[in-house]
């Protein structure tokens, strides 16, 4: 009788308990994936040969990528260098932040 209880049980699909174990594993799995893809994501200063001073009139502060902090006198972030980012500093990733002035 249990036996077959137990096969009617199979026979309909996964039980109540399964599903939790399932979608608790793939959430899981998915913010795992998602944390070490942000973590991968910025490259290394030494990687874009990251300096704390411009390079002519390259700087971070007129560079696309970069975030400024709120406060002006702190160091900002950049969207792709890891850390924390100088205004005056300068890598190879440099790209000028309005294109347009250039032509
Ligand atoms: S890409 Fe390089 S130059 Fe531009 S903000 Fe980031 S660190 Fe500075």
């Amino acid at each position: 009788m249990r036996e077959r209880q137990a096969q009617s049980a199979s026979a309909k699909g996964p039980t109540r308990r399964q599903w939790l174990y399932c979608c608790a594993a793939g959430l899981f799995a998915g913010t795992a994936r998602f944390a070490f893809a942000k973590a991968e994501a910025k490259l290394a200063k030494g990687a874009v040969s990251y300096q704390d001073h411009p390079y002519g009139h390259k700087h971070c502060a007129n560079c696309a990528h970069y975030l400024a902090a709120k406060d002006p006198a702190e160091p900002g972030h950049c969207q792709i260098v890891a850390g924390r980012i100088k205004a005056q500093g300068y890598c190879i990733v440099w790209a000028e932040k309005n294109p347009s002035n250039s032509c």
